[in-house]
């Protein structure tokens, strides 16, 4: 009996484990370009131009090595632009009724998968360091889930910068060599860009005359196979990562990607391993080529961040995509999506998301989602935001990001404290203060830089919960302690700035 295999966008990995267990004498592999997806929200174009050249181009490597593939094109007239549709008209073409398929990384997706009328077979999706029940035994009976427990964990059990049962270098955590605010004058190398081929042009046309959805489409510069994402970790091992450490929470104007790895679309859609860029790193540090700080910085982002918000994302379950802890309720302002605005961090983080679909984790951490936590956005619009607009946005790493580390709205099962600063921060880590509109050093009055006034407004109304936070008590003793009248200034400024931003002013 014929079985389809359905291989989904971002399941680009030649032994996923629906493959891994199909029989390619007989089964039929499904791929899909289906409007349901691209419009499930408003995806960059970008994004949906990776996908769809990556999927064009993994279905021909299958069929290379002897896959039949029924493969929808976005265009084809009977294409029914949906997954599940496109599994029914498939079954029905090939006389099958069971399905194999890798756990999807929506649970969307995988609602429609269970809804079928045809026999599923959900496989676990094995592309990650730690499976699912080994997160849940680890995460069981604890109290809080603190990522550095789990990183060293993870680091034990991948013996990545390991040596005898100790970790290299005499610690596990160098992070207090790294993040200096970054400085202008290094020659810094940029990430190269990967010229469309014929089969990128091909999709390029297509998502043009498709989708209107916010970001820039051109230029394209992203891989969309295996090897170019192989080329582009080697060029970020030896261009970017000696510097990776100390550049991670630098921003600077009109630097886009710093020392960032740039990888996380290929390593999201499965063109890489986390383990195989881990072990490029470690190789390097082992060469002498980069410091230790380095090295051991960019896989903890991998085996301990990327890994630990996938546990998290698994073990909440759906209902996690609901949380609202703090009761936000703003609109999205209209800055997110490239409205006007007078503060020149978020024009540059907004700007460099619409022409790149790339913004650093700091920018999307402090700068975007640091405003919106302050303002008191709606958690559920900011996660649509970011699941839109970046490269590398899947639900599984997207919402824990954002709705956990960035927004505090599971209040505080992924991090211990919210994420939110002034303006002090975002002047101490990149060059945007000194050509903005408002004054950073301003803490009241028209001028006054708006994270600045913000800031306290968060504090201060959220006071009963965030006050014997031991992290977060000196900031309630400095608050406390300024003048009464102070206050009351920055409360009004930061009301006025508020209404200004319901009424859609420019900010
Ligand atoms: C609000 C918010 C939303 C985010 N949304 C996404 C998302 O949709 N997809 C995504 O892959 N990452 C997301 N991140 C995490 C992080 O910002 C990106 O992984 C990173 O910016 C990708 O760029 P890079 O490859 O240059 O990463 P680098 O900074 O060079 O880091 C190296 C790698 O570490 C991994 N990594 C680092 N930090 C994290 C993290 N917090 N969670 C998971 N992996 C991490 C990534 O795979 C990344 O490629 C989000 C962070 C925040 C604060």
């Amino acid at each position: 009996m014929v079985r389809l295999v359905l291989v989904l966008g971002d399941q680009l990995t030649p032994d996923i484990a629906a493959l891994a267990v199909a029989d390619k004498r007989q089964d039929v592999v499904v791929m899909a370009e289906v409007m349901g997806e691209g419009q499930s929200v408003a995806h960059h174009p970008q994004k949906i131009a990776l996908i769809l050249a990556a999927m064009r181009k993994f279905a021909a490597v299958l069929q290379a090595e002897g896959w039949r593939v029924a493969y929808s094109r976005l265009d084809d007239p009977e294409n029914s632009q949906t997954i599940s549709g496109e599994l029914l008209r498939r079954a029905d073409a090939f006389g099958a009724s069971e399905v194999l398929a890798t756990r999807p990384g929506e649970w969307r997706v995988l609602r429609d998968l269970e809804d079928l009328p045809l026999s599923v077979n959900l496989l676990e999706d094995d592309r990650f360091i730690c499976r699912e029940a080994e997160f849940a035994a680890w995460a069981e009976g604890r109290k809080q889930l603190r990522i550095e427990w789990f990183y060293r964990d993870m680091r034990r059990k991948t013996g990545l910068l390991m040596a005898g049962g100790k970790p290299v270098g005499g610690q596990w955590n160098f992070d207090h060599d790294n993040r200096k605010p970054a400085k202008r004058d290094l020659l810094r190398p940029r990430p190269g860009d990967v010229v469309p081929d014929a089969v990128v042009e091909d999709v390029l046309t297509l998502v043009e005359s498709r989708f209107g959805h916010f970001g820039r489409l051109r230029p394209f510069r992203w891989a969309t196979d295996r090897a170019g994402a192989l080329a582009a970790l080697a060029e970020f091992v030896a261009e970017r990562l000696p510097r990776f450490g100390e550049e991670q929470d630098a921003m600077l104007e009109g630097e886009a990607f710093l020392s960032h790895a740039v990888i996380s679309p290929y390593l999201n859609l499965g063109l890489l391993s986390p383990i195989e860029v881990c072990r490029a790193a470690e190789a390097a540090w082992q060469a002498g080529k980069v410091p230790i700080a380095a090295a051991e910085g960019f896989i903890r982002q991998v085996i301990g961040w990327r890994e630990f918000v996938r546990g998290i994302w698994m073990q909440e379950g759906p209902a996690y995509l609901e949380r609202n802890e703090l009761g936000h309720g703003r609109d999205l302002p209209a800055v997110y999506w490239g409205g006007e605005t007078r503060m020149a961090c978020m024009a540059a983080a907004v700007g460099q998301t619409r022409d790149l679909a790339y913004a650093h984790h700091i920018q999307r951490l402090m700068v975007t989602g640091n405003f919106a936590l302050l303002a008191g956005v709606a958690p559920a619009a900011v996660h649509e935001w970011y699941l839109s607009v970046y490269i590398d946005a899947f639900e599984w790493v997207e919402a824990p990001n954002t709705i956990g580390m960035s927004q505090f709205a599971d209040g505080g099962v992924l991090g211990s404290k919210p994420y939110v600063s002034s303006g002090a921060y975002i002047d101490r880590m990149s060059d945007h203060c000194g050509g903005c509109a408002y004054k950073v050093k301003e803490k009241t009055g028209a001028g006054a830089c708006p994270f600045n006034l913000l800031y306290w407004h968060f504090l201060n109304r959220h006071r009963e919960r965030f006050r014997s936070n031991p992290r977060m008590g000196q900031m309630y003793r400095v608050w406390d302690g300024m003048d009464e009248a102070h206050r009351a200034r920055v409360l009004e400024g930061a009301g006025q700035l508020l209404e200004r931003l319901d009424r859609g002013e420019v900010v």
